[in-house]
């Protein structure tokens, strides 16, 4: 049996029907970018999230830039985000002209709230918090050393749609959640698109100008801005799969439930749950020392499996230039040549589970 660490076209194929009925209502109806379904896309997201505001932008990565410009953070300003994160959450910040300062993850792979407070400088202006993989970080600790150091506070929720802390969505916990709605992300669309959420009015009326030349009005333009717009096909698309976003999360968690109760085998470890936080599951990331056999041994089975991510963005040729050498962020780096990704997808069905738990658990390296 073949398994692909992703199946897109199972996402499809769940609601075929209804996403050809909606791209062939967004072509008929003569109107392509800024329109009725972007709009009907913003309160339905910002109703799903709890947010008062939601602003469709062209990606995750335009919601990070476009979040710190309109916090106006850049030049001389430091914002704290975990080592451990994909790197366009650091390009978010690096594009604006600001700083990152890494910190070390959790065990949940989050940002260690623990070690924000003796990173805090009088540059520090915000704190970056990944929910990576789908589970929320440790939200009560990182949002009351925001209030103590009066620091804004960014999500980068382009893996945790729908995932909470605490009862409370990931997104609204600080001044603004960023979403990427990229095809492999839980909330996917058909190509590229993002969104902000925010419950402050002049943020979102901030990310709306400047995602459009900086304009309001067509052919009046207030500041430089750029062109970030999620067009209106992605946006039907997107409402078509938001409608069935509780039973799509079902889905994979039964996978992963299934993953956690019968997965056993002394050399990997499983994901760790974090108390009061929720997980819906992008991925289902495991850790091991014998990785690169693991993949091999996996891949003659044809179970594809893939790294997030095999290079933290301190030790990336893109950040050379900030001076970081190996070893400097020792949990990160460890994590970076142990996790590895194994098959998660909605419509996986029963048989493509079975496989892979059997196959995970008859593992055995060579050289112990
Ligand atoms: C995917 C992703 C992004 C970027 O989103 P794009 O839509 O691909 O630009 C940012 N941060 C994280 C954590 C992501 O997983």
């Amino acid at each position: 049996m073949k398994i692909m660490p992703n199946r897109l076209d199972r996402g499809f194929t769940m609601y075929q029907k209804e996403f050809e009925d909606k791209a062939v209502q967004v072509l008929r109806s003569g109107w392509y970018v800024l329109g009725s379904e972007v709009k009907s896309f913003e309160e339905e997201f910002a109703s799903y999230i709890g947010s008062k505001y939601c602003v469709g932008v062209a990606s995750g990565l335009d919601a990070l830039i476009l979040a710190f410009r309109a916090l106006g953070i850049g030049e001389g300003d430091e914002v704290l985000v975990q080592a451990n994160t994909y790197i366009a959450s650091v390009m978010g910040i690096t594009i604006n002209g600001a700083t990152p300062v890494f910190i070390e993850p959790d065990e949940q792979y989050g940002i260690d709230a623990s070690k924000l407070e003796a990173a805090v400088t009088g540059r520090t202006k915000a704190v970056l918090a990944v929910h990576l993989y789908g589970q929320a970080c440790q939200m009560d600790e990182i949002t009351r050393i925001c209030k103590k150091y009066n620091l804004k506070l960014v999500e980068d929720c382009a893996q945790s749609h729908g995932s909470e802390f605490g009862g409370q969505m990931t997104g609204t916990f600080g001044d603004i959640g960023c979403f990427s709605f990229y095809p492999s992300k839980h909330l996917g669309a058909f190509g590229d698109g993002g969104a902000i959420v925010t419950d402050r009015k002049e943020l979102a009326d901030a990310v709306r100008v400047l995602r459009n030349y900086g304009s309001e009005k067509r052919y009046y333009n207030q500041v430089v801005g750029v062109n970030s717009r999620l067009d209106e096909m992605q946006a039907g698309l997107l409402r078509v799969r938001l409608s069935h976003i509780d039973e799509l999360t079902q889905d994979k968690r039964r996978i992963a439930a299934r993953y956690m109760r019968e997965l056993a085998n002394p050399y990997f470890e499983l994901p760790l749950m974090r108390e009061g936080a929720t997980h819906i599951w992008h991925q289902f990331v495991i850790r091991s020392r014998y990785r690169q056999q693991l993949i091999e041994y996996l891949d003659k089975l044809e179970i594809g499996t893939i790294i997030h991510y095999p290079i933290p963005p301190h030790l990336s040729e893109a950040y050379a230039y900030l001076g970081y050498q190996k070893g400097a962020f020792g949990i990160t780096e460890r994590y970076a040549d142990q996790v590895l990704s194994i098959p998660m997808y909605n419509g996986m069905t029963d048989q493509e589970q079975d496989y892979v738990i059997e196959a995970l658990n008859r593992f055995k390296p060579e050289t112990v």
